[in-house]
């Protein structure tokens, strides 16, 4: 579903990001993507969704190479969550949940339905939490909302950046937990970056580790763990 062919990136003031890349991730798959700060997570995941592109190599999304790609097109199937969930500070939380549809096209009344739809399946009563503002949530709660965001257009691919990063170690687990009862329900194809190699295998089908700028293992919990 998501395939990295020989990807390397080299920003313009010279740093080399990633260099020879190469991996695939499975549909329905959910890959973490483990490693220490600066070796090339982040700019990965970027490149996937083309905030930024690679400087050799390519990657192809469902078949179709996404230099080849509109990125407005390639966006629409691919979710983005972010830490703290992203979102906007101005607006309610039932319209943060309802803006990745709006986007799409879908009536303001139906993007409003499919986004209360969303807050109720990551655990937020949509009458409740649906009229506040992200400043009145809780870390873990700004995170669903994240969540439900990226996932209301019901996109195939989710791409996630250190989703459960900004909260306390109790409701870490908790939202992972959580996650993994939904991704069971949704089956999206996931890349999630993290530098946590206790969540990494916790939650990863397989796991790409990373040295710097490189995977230096791609496998599966139980293989990367089994490894001294
Ligand atoms: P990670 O997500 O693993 O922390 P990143 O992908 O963010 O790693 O960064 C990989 C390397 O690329 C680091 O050395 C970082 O400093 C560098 N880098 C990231 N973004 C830029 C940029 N826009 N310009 C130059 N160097 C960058
Ligand atoms: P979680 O994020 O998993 O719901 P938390 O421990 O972060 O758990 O929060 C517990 C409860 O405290 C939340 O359900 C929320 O209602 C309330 N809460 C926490 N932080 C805030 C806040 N900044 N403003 C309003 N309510 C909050």
């Amino acid at each position: 579903m998501i395939r990295f062919e020989q990807v390397g990136k080299v920003y313009p003031d010279g740093t080399t990001a990633v260099d020879g890349l190469s991996f695939e991730v499975r549909e329905g798959e959910l890959v973490t993507l483990v490693g220490p700060s600066g070796c090339g997570k982040t700019t990965t995941m970027m490149m996937v969704n083309r905030l930024t592109d690679p400087t050799s190599g390519r990657i192809l999304v469902g078949g179709e190479d996404v230099a080849r790609t509109d990125p407005v097109r390639l966006r629409r199937g691919i979710g983005y969550v972010i830490q703290q969930g992203g979102l906007f500070p101005h607006r309610t939380v039932l319209d943060n949940a309802a803006a990745v549809p709006l986007l799409a096209g879908w009536s303001r009344r139906r993007a409003r339905a499919r986004a209360a739809e969303l807050l109720e399946l990551v655990g937020l009563d949509p009458d409740t939490y649906g009229p506040r503002y992200p400043g009145q949530l809780s870390g873990g709660q700004r995170q669903r909302v994240g969540v439900a965001r990226a996932l209301a257009a019901d996109p195939p691919v989710l791409l996630m950046d250190e989703p459960f990063g900004a909260v306390d170690p109790v409701v870490r687990e908790r939202l992972q937990s959580e996650f993994l009862a939904l991704q069971a329900a949704v089956r999206k194809t996931v890349l999630l970056v993290t530098h946590d190699i206790e969540e990494a295998v916790r939650i990863g089908d397989r796991i790409a580790v990373y040295g710097q700028g490189r995977v230096a293992q791609f496998d599966t919990p139980a293989a990367v763990l089994g490894t001294p």
